[in-house]
């Protein structure tokens, strides 16, 4: 029953650097945020392949010289993985692969497919045999199933057929291939190590290596890396941009720029809109931390209204320790984040968070601030009411248990124990990133779990599709 949004993965690759398991291995930690269930990375020498995968944390699996050595080649792909489409298994590890008619190929996969479903119903019915219940998988059967000449034809034909977010990379043989998908959902860019390319979901990656940050990949585009340098290909159906509106607000690392917008700075604004918007006589403005800080930052400098830490978060809780038995997880909140008591004692203090998914979290939070004795506590949200559940690579509840999805902003004030609740406004969100207001007819991004408004065509779920076997249950 979490209480806040997974990013499901991120990804990684990088080609011709002589150390290329460590710089992946160093990308993917800089990638954790995106996913902290599972790792994975696979690298190409000549026609052989060396691959690892572990459920857990990049530092725990990729720790050893030992492992990282046996990972040889000047070319890898990585991924890390929060699980939502497919069971949490190690079958469901990325990067994902196969030995195929024309040779070794692997994917790694940021996104989530809509239409997964139907075309595996459609391949199990003409024999194909699934190993996890990944949707990746489902790339990996068309492009051996294609009946297209090259290795770059089958990939085209595949990705043809899938619908919704996908940003991946493959490796085969002597390339790395990176694509992204038409409506640009995921982020995916590109950099310049020395003679070495890299690609990653995002550029925090890249300053950990010192490789220095190209372009973003196209929304739409298939680059192909190897010996002839970097070739651009723009194959697929052109539609609208619909990058993801939450990756500003809360699941990319604000030390990223995506789409020539840095992350921080997004942020910030979405916290100068809040004070625009709304107004509180208050004596100190307190984020939530961490995600809320930039946000809280923005609010004060708006408002005129002093920035205090007054809630302190310990960064040494491990899942397994919370998760084991009722007796630690009686704790709850109280494990993670603390009341700075000389902050909020006697105080009206605004706290600022970047969303509220089930609520369970901000109320304690609310109680815990009011306990270290705050005399008012209000809440502001760096985000517009989340009423809809993500189907392109977020983890989010069911509708039925977003909090906002059910109640009023008063009715879930009261709940939560505030003297007020706000949201920033949709147009006040894209006043802060993009400068403008929302357009109607054809939002600049997606942003369906503010609105309900889906941009991509969910069709497995319009056509009621489930796996014919989902054997991993
Ligand atoms: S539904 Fe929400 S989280 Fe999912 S891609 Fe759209 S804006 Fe992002």
């Amino acid at each position: 029953m979490f209480d806040e949004l997974h990013e499901e993965c991120g990804v990684f690759a990088i080609y011709n650097s002589a150390d290329a398991a460590v710089n992946t291995a160093l990308g993917l930690h800089a990638l954790q945020h995106r996913g902290q269930e599972s790792a994975g990375i696979v690298t190409m020498s000549g026609e052989c392949f060396s691959a690892h995968f572990a459920e857990g944390l990049v530092s725990d699996n990729f720790n050893s010289s030992d492992i990282v050595k046996k990972l040889e080649g000047n070319l890898a792909i990585g991924h890390v993985r929060y699980s939502t489409a497919g069971k949490k298994t190690a079958r469901n590890c990325q990067p994902i692969y196969a030995q195929l008619s024309f040779g070794f190929l692997a994917i790694a996969h940021n996104g989530n497919l809509t239409n997964a479903n139907t075309l595996r119903n459609r391949l199990i019915k003409h024999g194909a045999i699934f190993q996890s219940t990944m949707d990746t998988e489902v790339i990996i059967h068309l492009i051996a199933l294609s009946q297209k000449p090259t290795l770059h034809e089958k990939i085209i034909d595949a990705v043809s057929q899938i619908e919704g977010a996908f940003s991946l990379v493959i490796i085969h043989k002597d390339e790395i291939i990176a694509i992204r998908d038409p409506n640009g959902v995921r982020p995916l860019s590109i950099a310049k190590l020395g003679d070495a390319i890299a690609v990653a979901s995002e550029t925090c990656a890249f300053d950990i290596i010192g490789a220095k940050f190209m372009r973003d990949v196209e929304h739409g585009e298939m680059v192909i890396i190897n010996k002839d340098g970097i070739k651009s290909l723009q194959p697929f159906e052109a539609k609208p941009s619909k990058f993801c509106i939450f990756e500003y607000v809360y699941f990319a690392r604000p030390d990223s720029t995506i789409e020539g917008k840095n992350v921080y700075a997004m942020r910030k604004n979405i916290g100068i809109e809040l004070a625009k918007e709304i107004q509180i006589d208050a004596d100190v403005v307190v984020p939530v931390p961490d995600s809320g800080v930039p946000a809280a930052i923005g609010y004060a400098a708006q408002s005129k209204i002093p920035f205090e830490l007054g809630i302190i978060r310990n960064h040494y809780v491990g899942r397994t320790f919370i998760e084991p038995t009722d007796k630690i997880r009686h704790f709850g909140v109280k494990l993670k984040h603390n009341a700075n008591l000389e902050v909020v004692q006697g105080k009206r203090v605004v706290l600022v968070d970047d969303s509220l998914v089930r609520g369970t979290t901000s109320k304690k939070i609310v109680q815990m601030i009011r306990d270290a004795g705050a005399k008012e506590v209000y809440m502001l949200i760096a985000s517009p009411p989340t009423i809809a559940p993500c189907f392109y690579g977020v983890d989010t509840p069911d509708k039925k248990d977003l909090v906002a999805a059910n109640y009023t902003t008063e009715e879930i004030a009261k709940m939560i124990g505030v003297d007020k609740l706000g949201y920033i406004s949709i147009d006040g969100l894209y006043r802060a990133i993009e400068g403008t207001k929302r357009d109607e007819a054809n939002p600049q991004y997606c942003d369906a779990c503010f609105t309900d408004k889906y941009p991509i065509r969910l069709s497995d779920k319009e056509g009621g599709s489930v796996p014919l076997f989902d054997f991993m249950k």
